[in-house]
């Protein structure tokens, strides 16, 4: 199969309690409905403002959350509701890179240690033995040699992200979910990182979940793209296709949002009125209904399902159904 990951109708509900006696009067739904699969060797990016479940979604795919409800096959397992030694031993070939460095980073380290623990855990060997192997890994995501002794505050936000993919490749994982691994960073060294992940990609022969809420960093990392508001996933298509043909109206304001360099493009900023809801009390029907440009009167009833608009592009929207 070329399939790694296979999300089907994936959900991460968190109670609300409330009162004295803190019963639960309610469901935060982070993620509600995210069906998606990860072909090997891919770069899926997942896209969405903030707040719409899509690290919450990252997290739950490689299984750092037990999900709600819906099915997680990777690799042919059901990952769904492992856990104990069955989980650990999956958790190897699934590995993530966050956000914030410094937080993911133990500061009391050395480097050599941070990168070879993952390795000294799953018994791959002492970290003295590991040596020349962690050196290699350093080598490879662009860190000086020294950087083997030293510690994470003794390098730039950008280094320190590399510290966090080397770590994240020691145990040779077939997926990476890189959770905003650049948004942390000064632009000008954001897309150097981007380019040592793409390059480490091919190198390691692995499939990366890009989790971004920029449409335009995800442009060139992707091969295709998921759209993801307030839980839900609306539109997936190919990299080109979603930025040429955009289907959802909500994936055409975000486009729309692109600086266009080419003058000679004159489509108009689409812009979107009112705050995104809140997850726990989700709007009726479509989800974003209250904020759609094109809403119609049934938007507000009925809720769309992802349909395929072409073979490699699904959207939902009532527009298309
Ligand atoms: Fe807009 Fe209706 Fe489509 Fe939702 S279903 S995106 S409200 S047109
Ligand atoms: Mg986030």
């Amino acid at each position: 199969s070329d399939i790694l990951l296979e999300v089907k109708e994936l959900k991460k509900y968190y109670p609300v309690r409330g009162g004295f006696f803190r019963k639960k009067i309610g469901d935060v739904k982070a993620v509600d409905n995210i069906s998606l699969e990860l072909k090997k060797g891919e770069t899926f990016g997942l896209v969405g403002e903030s707040g719409c479940g899509k690290s919450t979604a990252g997290r739950t795919i490689t299984r750092l959350f037990k999900p709600t409800g819906g099915k997680i096959i990777f690799d042919g397992q059901d990952i769904t509701n492992l856990g104990g030694s069955q989980l650990r031993s999956i958790r190897q070939d699934i590995q993530m890179v966050f956000q914030d460095p410094y937080a993911s980073l133990n500061p009391k380290m050395m480097v050599g240690s941070i990168v070879s623990e993952p390795l000294v855990n799953y018994g791959k060997g002492s970290e003295r033995k590991l040596k020349a192997e962690v050196m290699d890994l350093l080598q490879k995501v662009g860190l000086p040699e020294d950087a083997y002794y030293k510690y994470p505050h003794e390098f730039s936000g950008g280094q320190r992200q590399r510290i966090g993919i080397a770590r994240a490749l020691a145990l040779k994982p077939k997926l990476i979910v890189a959770d905003e691994p650049v948004s942390a960073l000064d632009v000008s060294v954001q897309s150097q990182v981007l380019n040592l992940l793409k390059s480490l990609q091919e190198e390691f022969d692995l499939t990366l979940l890009f989790i971004a809420h920029d449409l335009s960093v995800v442009k060139h990392m992707s091969d295709r793209i998921g759209v993801m508001y307030l839980g839900n996933l609306v539109e997936i298509a190919e990299a080109d296709e979603m930025y040429l043909n955009p289907k959802h109206p909500y994936t055409k304001a975000l486009i729309s949002a692109i600086p266009q360099p080419d003058p000679r493009n004159k489509s108009e900023r689409i812009i979107l009125t009112g705050d995104v809801p809140s997850p726990q009390n989700p709007p009726t029907g479509c989800p974003f209904h209250p904020r759609c440009p094109e809403a119609m009167p049934e938007c507000s009833a009925k809720k769309p399902q992802l349909e395929e608009v072409n073979e490699e592009h699904r959207v939902s929207c009532l527009l298309y159904q």
